[in-house]
């Protein structure tokens, strides 16, 4: 059975272009274009409205996990939705909501084990900042106020969040609204501009990091950041090691640490979650895009016993975390985190990874070949492809080319959908890709990149 519209394709497009304003979009750009509408998921692919079929090369924003229409995702919802759509969590509790917070405590590292629900990795850090500025106001430390983060790291887009953010173009114009926090450097980009190659570039940015606590610790609540890779800055991997000594400093200095596995949860670092690989426990660690598979909006922010204690108390000590959103906790999204999660299980997706990973390295390798292919960088499942004018001299092209746009325009040609950011292009393939997709989706590239770049 398969949904009907009750408009021609030539209708939608016209509806799309008068009325729908898309994210992250230049609607003038757009309304010159003609859009693609998908009308269907298949397994590793998404189908267009006239049927063309096309490689999801980026996971649908980086939120599918196991395939599209998957049966057992797709019947735990459906057999959710008989018994309830939704009701709150607000004084109330519902059966899915507990059964996954149960999971997720198992799941996640160390004695991280309350799950508090929202629906989008934005809402997921704007609880774990809130919770982090609280439990110091509810513990008498006033002056902890502050943040710190990393520049070229990213956070959702709610003005919380772009705070803690560290992409240049955001806070130009949103830097009125933002509070001031205290960035340290992008570890990637330091090692480059140093000239540091990135295994050896722990040390030196660890001792950077260590400048700004004696300096700033006793503001400080948090420091947030994304694990082992700057995702939307570029696909911007750490130095080895740096992650656990973060870990270590904030212990050091009594400052909290926030991870935001929203774009490395779940396997896309090859595996469930980043920090494991280090073997750091945060203070929160902030869960959203892949939790449902990528099939419905949910997101957790889960915490250790030591944060719940510090909201502990009675009622008109006002100690409560006075925070929820209407949807929190949905139960349909529940109900296919939970079939996900199941799916890792009788899958093993992460057991199965190690091929898929080597068979992107070998991928990049060949790509990097190519004289107008510049840096690429990979951590497991995620990989980006920098395009240079010219690789010896390392120049860029100029803006106004808008040539990652173009090549993942020419992607689609060879039918694989894949996304850039500025001049990176993205690749962050389905966990359940096959070898044989996966060296598909880099033909593709390769040939996009030929058709547009010469
Ligand atoms: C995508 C992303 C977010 C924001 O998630 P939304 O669901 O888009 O609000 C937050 N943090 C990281 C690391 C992300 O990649």
């Amino acid at each position: 059975m398969s949904f009907t519209y009750s408009a021609s394709r030539d209708e939608l497009v016209e509806y799309d272009k008068q009325h729908l304003w898309h994210p992250f979009t230049q609607m003038k750009e757009w309304t010159e274009g003609s859009p693609l509408l998908i009308a269907r998921g298949e397994g590793n692919c998404l189908v267009d409205v006239d049927g063309k079929r096309y490689l999801d090369g980026v996971s649908s924003l980086w939120a599918n996990v196991h395939g599209h229409g998957r049966t057992e995702i797709n019947e735990a919802i459906v057999s959710q939705l008989k018994d309830l759509a939704h009701s709150t969590l607000l004084g109330l509790s519902h059966p899915s909501a507990a059964l996954l917070a149960h999971r997720l405590a198992e799941l996640t590292p160390g004695d991280l084990r309350w799950a508090f629900y929202s629906e989008s990795g934005s809402t997921a850090v704007e609880i774990a900042i809130k919770m982090a500025f609280q439990y110091w106001q509810n513990l008498g430390r006033k002056e902890k106020t502050r943040f710190m983060s990393l520049r070229e790291g990213y956070h959702g887009d709610t003005i919380g969040a772009v705070s803690v953010g560290g992409i240049d173009l955001f806070h130009q114009v949103y830097g009125p609204l933002l509070f001031n926090g205290i960035k340290a450097p992008c570890p990637y980009r330091y090692c480059q501009e140093n000239d540091i190659p990135l295994e050896r570039g722990t040390e030196r940015l660890a001792a950077e990091i260590e400048a700004l606590m004696k300096a700033y610790a006793d503001e400080t609540a948090a420091f947030i950041l994304e694990p082992l890779v700057q995702g939307a800055g570029g696909i911007l991997p750490f130095p080895p090691g740096l992650l656990k000594r973060i870990e270590e400093l904030c212990r050091r200095h009594d400052v909290l640490l926030i991870a935001d596995e929203v774009a490395v949860g779940f396997g896309r670092t090859g595996t469930m979650f980043a920090c494991e690989q280090e073997s750091v426990v945060p203070d929160f660690m902030c869960l959203g895009k892949g939790i449902t598979g990528g099939y419905l909006p949910l997101a957790a922010t889960m915490t250790t016993q030591r944060i719940y204690d510090g909201f502990w108390g009675d009622y008109q000590e006002l100690k409560t975390f006075f925070h929820g959103h209407t949807y929190t906790g949905n139960p349909l999204a529940c109900a296919a985190a939970l079939a996900s999660l199941d799916l890792f299980q009788t899958d093993k997706t992460i057991e199965n990874l190690p091929p898929k990973i080597a068979r992107i390295e070998a991928g990049l390798d060949r790509l990097a070949e190519g004289e107008h292919v510049g840096d690429v960088r990979q951590r497991g499942m995620m990989a980006g492809v920098e395009l240079v004018l010219d690789r010896a001299g390392n120049t860029a092209y100029p803006v106004e080319e808008r040539i990652g746009h173009k090549v993942c325009m020419a992607v689609r040609e060879h039918g694989v959908i894949l996304r850039n950011l500025g001049d990176a292009i993205v690749l962050m393939p389905l966990l359940s890709l096959t070898i044989e997709e996966l060296d598909r989706i880099f033909d593709a590239l390769e040939n996009a990149i030929r058709d547009v770049c010469g």
